[in-house]
């Protein structure tokens, strides 16, 4: 099965066109990295599947189910509410800037939204949370503050945070663009964790080193478009395109 189907998007804000026809299907347990340089529309394209912004044209659909689509007369019509909730809860995301609540611990940030958004019990979040912890190699940091842990530790309790809401898809936005480079590989490092047990994950980012080994498919947009997508292999030592060829040429050393 699709795990998300997303076609012939189109994204404007007010005069400006961030999406012109972008496709995308992405199959169970691939990985995804969305590469380009900065206003090409990879942000929005995340966020328009994340339920962040509305579509204005095309269709969108997870895991079969359809998150939006054109009605009779070619207006996108999304899923009524309550489908739409549960329907985005399917994704979780991971911002560049972490976005943790900062008067909440680190444990709190991770048991809070199951609580909160899904009525989950303390006593089972508590434990699920727990081994998310380990699992991002956080659980010494547990009752720390955000603003008492470095970068590659706020991003990896983020990472735990979105996990916690058991979606089945999860989207990184930069997840490492934010963070001295010396806090990038313990990030990198879960992602790669994550993916090797078999989630489904869309990766926007600059690490190319990182999208060669972890990527299945790498696409590349450049100015609301799609212009180039296939195995990392492809992309990095035979692009098709003058314009991938010229993105790469600026990003590698
Ligand atoms: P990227 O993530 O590839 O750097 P973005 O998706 O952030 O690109 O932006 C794509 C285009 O859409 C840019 O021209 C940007 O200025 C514009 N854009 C993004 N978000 C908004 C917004 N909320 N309002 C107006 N323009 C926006
Ligand atoms: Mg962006």
């Amino acid at each position: 099965m699709k795990m998300i189907q997303a076609a012939n998007i189109y994204k404007s804000f007010k005069d400006i066109q961030a999406l012109k026809n972008v496709s995308i299907d992405v199959k169970h347990g691939e990985v995804i990295a969305i590469i380009g340089s900065s206003g090409s529309g990879k942000s929005t394209f995340l966020r328009c599947l994340n339920c962040l912004e509305t579509i204005t044209g095309g269709s969108i659909h997870i895991e079969g189910e359809t998150l939006a689509a054109p009605d009779q007369t070619g207006v996108v019509k999304y899923a009524p509410e309550k489908d739409l909730k549960r329907i985005c809860a399917k994704m979780g995301m991971v911002f560049q800037h972490f976005n943790l609540f900062p008067h909440y611990t680190v444990l709190e940030n991770i048991i809070k939204p199951p609580i909160l958004v899904k009525g989950v019990k303390y006593e089972e979040i508590l434990p699920e949370a727990e081994r998310l912890l380990a699992k991002v190699g956080l659980s010494d940091k547990k009752n720390s503050y955000p603003g008492h842990i470095s970068g590659g530790q706020k991003q990896r309790a983020a990472i735990a945070r979105a996990l916690a809401m058991q979606p089945d898809i999860m989207l990184f936005d930069e997840p490492t663009s934010a963070l001295d480079p010396e806090l990038t590989g313990e990030v990198l490092k879960t992602m790669k964790q994550l993916a090797d047990e078999n989630m489904t994950m869309l990766i926007v980012t600059h690490e190319m080193g990182f999208a060669r080994d972890v990527a299945d498919r790498v696409i590349f947009m450049d100015k609301g478009c799609v212009v180039e997508e296939g195995s990392p292999g492809q992309i990095f030592t035979n692009p098709q395109h003058e314009r991938t060829k010229e993105f790469l040429k600026t990003i590698y050393m």
